[in-house]
């Protein structure tokens, strides 16, 4: 197989978004339903405001209807959950989001604990993590979703299409990204290493890699001779760093580096980054088939 392949992820979500659309135009046809997300936002962070107006945006942009719930940070954490109750009750309303870090005096566990398991489009809820761990059919955690549709088709594309028996190690353990690839690439067949901060011999471990997927949140922290011969790549990293005093944004995987090892490798940014939102569209239209006991759209 060749090696240095880009993974496009951008390219990718943007396919994906157009399916969905047809998906969302085929169920308000032959059902009457418009998917609805609310976006709820507790105070003023600037990444989280620039998040929820993009989320917003591409909801509508594929046909589906998108409120945004912006609370001062001083908000009690009873009334952020007697709004969450109110969306739980209401018919119209088919995924919740409460965007993520809310404000120091709220549990984002009991938070997210109150959504409705059926509304929970970010897949967070013990329930859906619960489900995805025991292999039933759950809301999946929108960036290990999106990860793993691009490793697949990568697999497609440049190997043999099999994930079965690959060796797969995933750097980064929380709950949103590391643990639910973990569950995803065990479903898959796998042999799944999670690796953390206290991970011995870290470099060892990723060499062993025919899969690598890095969650750490450390610029460039993978090197490229981590890297096995011929591995696949994901990247899920997003960090800020300061370049000649202007502003970019790295993976966690020194990506020049591992370009010329990997046989296929995502970039930051247009790698992951756009299939996280692409699969809360996704999982949003997931969430309107369940409450209508449709099956979920394939
Ligand atoms: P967390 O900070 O919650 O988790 C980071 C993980 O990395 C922890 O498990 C931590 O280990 C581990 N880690 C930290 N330092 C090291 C080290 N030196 N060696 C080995 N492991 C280490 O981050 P998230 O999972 O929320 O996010 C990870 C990255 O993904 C971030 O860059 C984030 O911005 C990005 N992200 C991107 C998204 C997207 O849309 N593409 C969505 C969500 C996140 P320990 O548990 O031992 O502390």
């Amino acid at each position: 197989a060749t090696r240095g392949n880009i993974i496009d992820g951008f390219g990718y979500a943007k396919g994906l978004r157009e399916r969905l659309g047809e998906k969302v135009a085929a169920l308000k046809a032959e059902h009457g339903l418009t998917p609805c997300l609310v976006v709820v936002i507790v105070g003023e962070d600037p990444a989280s405001q620039i998040y929820v107006k993009n989320k917003g945006e591409t909801t509508k942009a594929i046909g589906m209807e998108s409120r945004t719930i912006t609370l001062p940070d001083t908000t009690s954490e009873a009334d952020l959950l007697a709004l969450i109750a109110e969306l739980n009750a209401d018919a119209a309303v088919n995924g919740i989001l409460v965007q993520l870090p809310l404000p120091g005096h709220m549990s984002s566990l009991k938070v997210i604990d109150a959504i409705d398991p059926l509304k929970d489009v970010d897949g967070f809820h013990v329930q859906n993590a619960g489900r995805l761990a025991v292999g039933l059919d759950a809301i999946v955690p929108c960036t290990p979703l999106g990860s793993l549709m691009l490793l697949k088709d990568a697999i497609k594309t440049h190997g043999d299409g099999s994930l079965s028996g690959l060796n797969a190690v995933i750097v980064g353990r929380s709950n949103i990204v590391g643990k639910p690839m973990a569950q995803l690439l065990l479903n898959e067949n796998c042999t799944v290493t999670i690796a953390h901060s206290r991970t011995k011999d870290l470099p060892a471990v990723c060499r062993g890699a025919d899969i690598l997927v890095a969650a750490v949140g450390r610029p460039k922290f993978i090197q490229g001779d981590w890297i096995k011969d011929g591995a696949y790549v994901i990247d899920v990293g997003i960090n800020r760093i300061e370049v000649d005093g202007k502003g970019k944004i790295v993976g966690d995987v020194d990506f020049d580096a591992a370009l010329p090892r990997a046989t296929a490798i995502t970039p930051v940014p247009k790698g992951v980054g756009p299939m996280t939102i692409a699969c809360l569209l996704n999982n949003t239209l997931h969430a309107a088939c369940l409450q209508h006991g449709l099956p979920a759209p394939k």
